[in-house]
Order: structure tokens, then sequence, then C-alpha cells
């Protein structure tokens, strides 16, 4: 690592950051009035493409529809400069969720999906995925105005579909990394991934882990299947319900049988029957999620889960199958990555604490990037919270809305915590471009 000195880039950057303030809040707030769900991102992508084009950046630097409603664009910069020429991918997720939006803003949502799959659906950003956009757009046209200086490319990803597409669909992550592959994005490929995520800290605080910082997801579909009769004659068909209750209530036996020291859950939280009350339907699905730390152990968890079901299934005459979709790396900060960023974090964070984190369960899909090109994903505080003295978080004031989690319908941004998501991408590009944080590591569990 050198440690060349950047403080005129850094300057700059804050300086810009503060004069586009007020820009980065109306984009958040058309963004968030206007929330689309997970591969419909049909308006975001349009909106996102208008402001590149105002930002100056070229139309054959823009490329759209790349994995769905996914935009990526360059930053080409324009110095010469000395040593290796590098490429920092900067991402962030552009889609909503299916929550009826309480936060009591002005802005808030009162948009409804009538034709999503299995919808309507109300539809909010009760992800802080409009900050995403909104503070990426503005590191955007800060770095534009910096870039006859730097040295090395940014490549901008807005992706679609992180909260997952509907069933049936590609999207996501690995969707749109499999498509920028087929188009040439990676040749030269990035050196440093990394995006950001809002969430419920102190505005301008940043989290993260060193190591697994996000766990590895799947979704899981179970499918019993009996016979149908009438619910008169259970004995003339085969019922698959008593199935579905012993997989529900045997699941947990899963817990006992991994070792207490691998973190790792499973929910199955959905279930569809064909069934009525006078009859005894044919089908059972059952859809959950796994989470762990770590794919080794996602791996022995699912070869347990089919055991189960293929058993318990059989022994009251069914069949029973297993299929496992949607599946998602864990994110990994590896600790060199860290070393590297933690300057960039406090500069940034400034009298805000700079806090590393313990694992979450749950996912980001960001995984397919870092663990790719390697480079760190980071936890921005943007609510009206402080840290007590053992480290709890409480309202910073009488009255305050206090820590809200991610999902909920009352999840809520202050928008001063824009300006920090501005300064700590700018940042980022410009220490990696420049020389002063990198590293050959690429993150794994
Ligand atoms: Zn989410
Ligand atoms: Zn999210």
């Amino acid at each position: 690592m050198t440690d060349t000195d950047l403080s005129a880039y850094y300057k700059s950057i804050d300086e810009a950051a503060s004069s586009i303030a007020d820009e980065v809040i109306e984009w958040r707030h058309h963004i968030h009035k206007n929330p689309e769900l997970s591969n419909r991102e049909a308006k975001t992508e349009e909106f996102i493409i208008e402001q590149l084009k105002n930002i100056g950046i070229d139309d054959a630097d823009i490329t759209t529809g790349v994995g769905g409603h996914g935009v990526v664009a360059f930053i080409r910069g324009g110095s010469d400069g000395e040593g290796e020429k590098r490429t920092v991918l900067l991402r962030a997720d552009t889609d909503a969720l299916p929550v009826k939006e309480d936060s009591g803003e002005s802005f808030a949502s009162k948009v409804v999906d009538n034709d999503y799959p299995g919808g309507p659906f109300p539809v909010a950003h009760a992800c802080g995925h409009d900050t995403h956009v909104a503070m990426l757009l503005g590191a955007a046209k800060v770095l534009f105005g910096l870039r006859d200086s730097i040295h090395g490319d940014i490549m901008l990803v807005f992706q679609p579909a992180e909260e997952g597409p509907p069933p049936g669909e590609d999207g996501g992550a690995d969707y749109m990394v499999e498509q920028m592959q087929e188009q040439g994005f990676f040749d030269p490929k990035p050196t440093m991934a990394f995006g950001i995520h809002i969430g419920p800290g102190p505005i301008g605080t940043i989290g993260y882990s060193r190591g697994v910082q996000n766990a590895a997801s799947e979704t899981v579909k179970i499918t019993i299947t009996g016979e149908q009769v009438h619910a008169s004659t259970p004995w003339q068909g085969i019922d698959p319900m008593p199935a579905v209750g012993d997989v529900l209530s045997n699941i947990g036996q899963i817990y006992r049988q991994v070792d207490v020291k691998e973190r790792f859950s499973i929910s199955l939280g959905h279930i569809v029957d064909q069934g009525r009350f006078n009859i005894v339907g044919n089908q059972v699905e059952i859809w959950g999620t796994v989470r762990s730390v770590t794919s080794a152990v996602v791996e022995d968890v699912n070869a347990r889960i089919t055991r189960y079901v293929e058993n318990l299934a059989a022994a009251h005459g069914c069949t029973g199958k297993v299929e496992f979709f949607d599946q998602i790396p864990p994110v990994v900060n590896s600790p060199e990555w860290i070393d590297a960023v933690l300057p960039v974090y406090k500069r940034v964070a400034g009298d805000n604490p700079v806090a590393e984190l313990p694992v979450s369960m749950g996912y980001d899909d960001v995984s397919e990037f870092i663990a790719r090109f390697g480079g760190v994903y980071a936890l921005l505080g943007g609510q009206d919270v402080v840290f007590t003295e053992k480290g709890t978080l409480e309202p910073s004031k009488e009255g305050s809305r206090g820590l809200v989690p991610n999902h909920s319908p009352k999840f809520y941004v202050n928008d001063a915590a824009l300006e920090y998501g501005v300064r700590l991408h700018s940042h980022i590009a410009v220490d990696h471009l420049m020389g002063n944080v990198q590293s050959d590591e690429v993150g794994v569990e």
C-alpha cells in the first residue's frame, strides 16, 4: 500500500458533495415516491439514465437493460498517472419491496403494483435502495467533475432485483454479472467492488464486519405429493398433510445434528396446498429460506433437509421432492481489504463512530461482485438514534423516530445521511484508483 497525498482530492470531493446535497435529496424523494418491485424497475432505470446524461456522461458509456433493468455506466479517468490502471466498480441496488409504507414521510409511497405475480402489492422502498441509487448518482456527479485528474475508470452498476425476482424469472446480481460477462464488461476486470447499505445506525456512522458480513442464502421448495380424494374417504387416496406436519416439526432436529458453533437458520414460511375442507389435496408446496455463514454448511444442511423430506414423505406413502434455488454467496470483507479501507471510513465518518459489527443472517447479493473482484461492503447509519454507553441504540432525542429495521412499514432514512454516502463512494473510488486502497485478496469464506 502506497500513501499518496490525496488531500486536495478529498477537499474537492467534500465541497462538491456538499454543493449537490439538495439535488441528491430531490433524486431520493423522486425515487422513493415511485418505487418498483424486483425485475419491474423500468421507470427507475429511465430516471437513472436521465440523470447520468444530465451529469454529462457520454451515451456511449451508458448501457441499459443489463440483467433486466440494470444500468452500467463508465466515468473514464483522463490522467495518464502512474502505475497500474485500475477500475473501481461502485454498485447500488434499485428495487423496492411489497410493503405498505407507514413511515409518515411527506414523500411516502402510495404505489400499488396490480400486475405483479401473486399481487396486487403495495410497493415501498422499505430497504432504502432509493437512497443507494441517489447516493451513487451523487458520487457519479462528483467523480465526473474530477475525471480529468483521475487515473483509471469508474464503473457505475445500478443493479435490479436485489430482493429477489418473482418465481420463475431470472434476476438479481448473478444474472446481471452473467450478462456483464457476456457483454465484455469484465475485460479488463474491475480491481475493486464497493457498495453501501443504509440501515438503522446513527447518521453518518459506518459499520463493517471483518470476514463474513452477510450470510449465504437460498430458497428451498419442498413438494409433497399424495393422491387426491374425497375427504370423507381418506383411505381411498393418500393424504400429503401428515407428511407436511412431520416435515415442519422435524426440520428443527437439524439444529441438533450440526455443530452448535456453526451459525445457520432454516425457516419454512409459506405453504400452498390444493385441498379444501372436503377434499384431500394432491400436493402441498412448502417454501422457505436457508441462511448460513458459510456455503459449506449450506451444502450439509441441504443434504439433511432432503433426507428428512424424502423419508418422512415415504413413511406416509407420499413422495417428497426438494429443490434449492436463488443461491447467494455470503458477503465477505477480507481482513486485508478492511485494513485498507478503515482509514477512508474514518475520514468520511469524521466525528461519528466507525464500528465493527457481528455477522448478519440477512443476505445481500453484492457478494456476487465482491467475491469476484475483491472489495468491501459498507453499512451506513441513517436514522435518528445514538449509541448508549453499553453500545445499544436509543432515540437521539425525545420524540425522535428511533430505530426502525429495514423491511418494516415504518422504515425511514434521514436525508442527512445521503451526503455521507456520496462522499464514501467518491473517497473510496479515488483512493483505490490512485493507489491508496488496494489488495490482491478476494473475499472468500
Ligand atoms: Zn432488503
Ligand atoms: Zn437492501
